[in-house]
């Protein structure tokens, strides 16, 4: 570093220089965004300052007209955003525009195609930013005051984009932030008053402060404000336009596509708030990171407070964006404030029931948005089954399943829609839990259900087996796990013990569990079965397969527990079993068919090798008998 300028050369952290190069190549279709981003900047700049100024005044009294200026000259071909908000420090110019501080960033990067239109799309649930300047300019200049630092205590930042950046010292006559980018050759089009003042109404006209617009080439050009410059959730909906809730969804939440829906309320009595909550139509890449905060965005009477307040809504419902601005919280509230306060029980009650109705409208009103909604956030939906009680049964209306009445993968029936095809006597509404669709959808568990015509919902997310716990009833009906316990279907004659069903074949069923007593609970004549000679089911209270297999995975140690192997004895298999009188072949045949029950329910066999050598050497036998 040079003692007398400070001037230093850094690179760029390996992500933001693979974020710079993706940007730039797949974003260039909608270039024109990076203006929206540096306007974004700056008005965060302007509210960060005026939350600090709430404990410390004097940081922006000499100053007080929070303001953003875009100007531009044509003869220089620069075009700048000046804020005159909360300014950086050198750490924090250096930290904020060098470095992604944001876990899992890397592993978000590999997932980049070079498709430009999908990586568009994973760009946007990152979010754009400050970065995207580079699509437009082959220099951006930053220089920054931070808010109570003083005049020689400015800095500059400077890069082309490629790899580094410097920084150096510099003046500047008073706090903020300005953004100066030399416009490529062919990007000249920006230079001019018309666009940029379209643009500005375009995406900016909702910013809370006043954006300014100027022609520094042009001497005696009047600065005039071209936005409307009012908090857009303060004004009444009837005026607002889709456009408008729409850019201001991009605002502040750096995603570039559209939301699916939007809720907009104001409150009044005894809690007075506005909430403008909104469904993004791609979930973010950390989604599924739950320690990652999220949250909306809080102002206290219009004066921004945090970003990602959690307090206001439910875990389960972190992927929507929004504001809320409270009348009646003080301005000093914390993070630690809103836990104690007693009014926030009430107001997240009141917002989770927002979110859901906005949903359940969604559903009901355009098919087409939910499909998409349930694709990237369904699994959100069934946590809040599993953590919210008391929406449980609003919740459930939005789950969507595939079912064995369609041949597609597709998530896109409702419970309700299943219920209103139950048959005349079924009571129950039933399900299979599995790993994958293909493993659940050609289970055996199914054969009997089909034939009777009913239908079964086939759960594969990877939460489904927690979820089901938690399922209750819907509109009455219990629900009832095909592949666990007796099945008894409805209009099979009443309900027969499973001793009485096993007794006429107690001898093969005796013989069996002596061979497979190691790995296997019990053998029962099955109800379910139709094709298959033989499945494997658990026992009412024991975990399902894939719980145990996941909790086992994750290193916990759990009580051995082991399947029930239910057989078709009308399978010709079983009857071959039945009338096998070499003992040796029995226990090979025997083996073979609890293997096959296992591995068509997706478990791995515990010992293949064994299983492969027993199979081979009973297919040479059958051949050396001629078949
Ligand atoms: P994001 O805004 O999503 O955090 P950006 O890459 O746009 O990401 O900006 C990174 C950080 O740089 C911001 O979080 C902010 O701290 C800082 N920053 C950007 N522009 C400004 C500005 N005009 N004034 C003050 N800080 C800024």
């Amino acid at each position: 570093m040079s003692e007398t300028t400070g001037r230093e050369t850094l690179g760029f952290q390996t992500e933001v220089r693979q974020l710079l190069q993706l940007m730039i190549h797949s974003l260039y279709s909608n270039k024109e965004i990076f203006l929206r981003e540096l306007v974004s900047n700056a008005s965060d700049a302007a509210d960060k300052l005026r939350f600090e100024a709430i404990e410390l005044p004097e940081l922006i009294k000499e100053d007080p007209d929070l303001r953003i200026r875009v100007s531009f000259n044509g003869e220089a071909g620069t075009l700048s955003v000046s804020d005159n908000g909360i300014g950086m420090t050198r750490e924090e110019l250096v930290a904020n525009l060098g470095t992604i501080a944001r876990s899992g960033t890397a592993e978000f990067l590999q997932q980049m195609t070079g498709d430009e239109k999908k990586d568009a799309k994973l760009i946007g649930q990152f979010g754009v930013g400050f970065y995207s300047a580079f699509i437009v300019a082959d220099r951006v200049e930053v220089l920054t005051r931070k808010a109570g630092a003083g005049d020689n205590e400015a800095v500059r930042w400077e890069s082309d984009g490629q790899g580094e950046f410097t920084v150096e010292n510099a003046e500047r006559g008073s706090r903020g932030t300005t953004v100066t980018l030399h416009l490529k050759d062919e990007e000249k089009e920006f230079l001019q008053e018309f666009r940029l003042e379209s643009l500005i109404r375009k995406y900016s006209d909702h910013i809370a402060f006043p954006v300014l617009l100027s022609n520094e080439g042009e001497k005696g050009d009047e600065e005039k404000t071209v936005n409307s410059a009012t908090a857009l959730w303060t004004r009444p909906r009837t005026d607002i336009s889709d456009d408008e809730y729409q850019e201001f969804y991009k605002h502040l939440s750096h995603d570039f596509a559209d939301p699916l829906a939007w809720s907009h309320n104001k409150v009044e009595g005894k809690r007075e708030y506005t909430s403008l909550l909104y469904v993004p139509g791609t979930a973010p890449y950390d989604l599924w990171n739950r320690e990652v905060p999220k949250g909306l965005k809080l102002y206290v009477q219009r004066v921004f407070i945090m970003d990602d307040a959690e307090q206001f809504l439910p875990l389960y419902l972190r992927f929507i964006k929004g504001v809320i601005d409270s009348a009646d919280l003080p301005l000093n509230v914390s993070r630690e404030l809103l836990q104690k306060n007693a009014d926030m029980d009430a107001m997240r009650g009141a917002l989770t029931r927002r979110v859901i109705d906005m949903l359940n409208k969604l559903s009901s009103g355009d098919a087409e948005k939910y499909a998409t909604f349930w694709q990237e956030f369904g699994q959100t939906i069934k946590e809040g089954i599993i953590e919210d009680k008391q929406n449980a049964e609003r919740l459930m209306k939005l789950l969507r399943f595939a079912t064995t009445a369609s041949d597609l993968s597709k998530q896109d029936q409702s419970l309700g829609d299943y219920v209103s095809r139950m048959t005349e006597n079924q009571e129950k509404i039933y399900y299979i839990v599995g790993e994958t669709y293909e493993t659940v959808k050609s289970s055996p568990h199914l054969e009997q259900l089909r034939e009777k015509g009913l239908e079964v919902l086939l759960l594969y997310d990877r939460i489904d087996p927690w979820m089901v716990d938690h399922l209750g009833e819907f509109e009455g009906k219990a629900f009832q796990d095909v592949g666990r316990g007796q099945l008894a279907l409805p209009d099979s004659d009443d309900i027969i013990t499973q001793d009485a069903i096993n007794d006429e074949h107690k001898a093969l069923l005796k013989k069996m569990k002596r061979i497979l007593k190691d790995r296997v609970e019990a053998v029962n004549v099955s109800q379910r079965l139709v094709d298959s000679p033989a499945c494997v089911v658990t026992s009412e209270q024991d975990l399902a397969p894939q719980l145990r297999r996941m909790l086992e995975a994750s290193g916990q140690a759990l009580p051995e527990s082991k399947p029930i192997l239910e057989i078709n004895v009308k399978h010709p298999l079983v009857t071959r079993l039945s009338s096998e009188s070499d003992d040796e072949r029995f226990g090979q045949l025997a083996k073979i068919v609890l293997d096959h029950a296992l591995l068509a329910e997706g478990t791995q066999l515990e010992n293949p090798a064994d299983y492969v050598r027993r199979m081979n050497q009973y297919l040479l036998d059958i051949e050396a008998d001629g078949g």
